[in-house]
């Protein structure tokens, strides 16, 4: 008696929770299983000079092909794989495959095409993590200044002196460090002449609306301003309209990636688009 009454009453006041939950364990252990199920693949995504639209780099953008939930974005999985620490061997595979993408396209076009990975604070603490980094492009054989890691601002957040010597390192080993999502962390400004970071990439959400409102445009003019005088390059994320690119290309906005040049691409999309880019170089 008394038992059926607590399991009702459990089932009466946390359906959800318990919903969410079995919903997260079941993910949790889908993403177990899913590395070695070859389910992870990269997508590619374009970054071009901004005054020509040639080809620079690429980003390396993660997907999960799981059989039962179809093709998995990124903002559904990677806080969790963080919350469980499965982001650690994760990001070592998209490391690995990254560099040797970078690889690939150097033996089928003869350029250099510089490859930009994202790392997550909890992968960025991991103490094998400079390791890893190093394994990936002395496996693969790719030059370290083609390599760029894409930080975000939370992380430099806790600023602590374990984060200011791993950047140190990977600065000094020749890879290039990029912030990430740059203005929406909130963020002191005094790490940017602190750390060693080569590159900032506005937001997407600034460069959205830089032709509708000028706060925005205000705020892009003078990020790149500021970046240049620190001696930081910019790329600048989520441009979609030919008329973004005109403004970018004004105030010299270093590097452009977003939809208007192209979407994120399964590698042998990506492998055809540069043929016809590498064409035009
Ligand atoms: P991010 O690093 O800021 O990547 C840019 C995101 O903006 C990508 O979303 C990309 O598809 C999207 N994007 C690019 N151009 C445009 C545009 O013109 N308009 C709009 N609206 N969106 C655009 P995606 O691929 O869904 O990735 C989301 C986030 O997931 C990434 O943001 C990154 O923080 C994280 N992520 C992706 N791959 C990895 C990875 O391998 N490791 C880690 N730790 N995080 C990753
Ligand atoms: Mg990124
Ligand atoms: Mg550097
Ligand atoms: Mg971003």
């Amino acid at each position: 008696q008394a038992k059926h009454k607590g399991k009702s009453a459990y089932a009466h006041f946390a359906p959800e929770m318990t919903e969410v939950s079995h919903e997260r364990l079941q993910m949790e252990s889908l993403m177990r299983r899913a590395l070695e199920q070859k389910e992870f693949e990269l997508y590619y995504q374009p970054i071009v000079r901004t005054e020509s639209g040639q080809l620079c780099s690429a980003e390396a953008l993660l997907r999960w092909n799981n059989p039962g939930m179809g093709m998995v974005m990124p903002d559904r999985f990677i806080p969790l794989a963080e919350e469980t620490g499965l982001i650690t061997p994760i990001g070592e595979w998209v490391l690995q495959e990254a560099c040797l993408a970078a690889m690939r396209w150097k033996a089928s076009t003869g350029t250099d095409i510089g490859i930009s990975v994202n790392v997550s604070p909890r992968q960025f603490r991991d103490p094998g993590f400079v390791d890893t980094v190093m394994n990936a492009l002395d496996a693969s054989g790719l030059p370290p200044q083609q390599l760029e890691l894409e930080i975000t601002e939370r992380l430099i957040l806790d600023n602590t002196i374990e984060t200011a010597d791993i950047l140190r390192q990977l600065d000094q080993s020749g890879i290039r460090l990029s912030v990430d999502d740059f203005g929406t962390g909130y963020s002191a400004l005094s790490y940017l002449k602190s750390y060693p970071f080569d590159t900032l990439k506005i937001d997407k959400s600034f460069v959205q609306d830089v032709m509708k409102e000028r706060e925005d445009a205000s705020l892009v003019k003078a990020i790149i301003n500021m970046a240049h005088s620190l001696g930081l390059r910019v790329i600048a994320e989520g441009v979609e309209e030919e008329a973004q690119t005109h403004f970018l290309q004004h105030e010299g906005c270093d590097y452009s990636q977003g939809y208007f040049y192209s979407r994120p691409l399964p590698e042998n999309e990506f492998q055809q688009w540069l043929k016809t880019n590498h064409r035009a170089l």
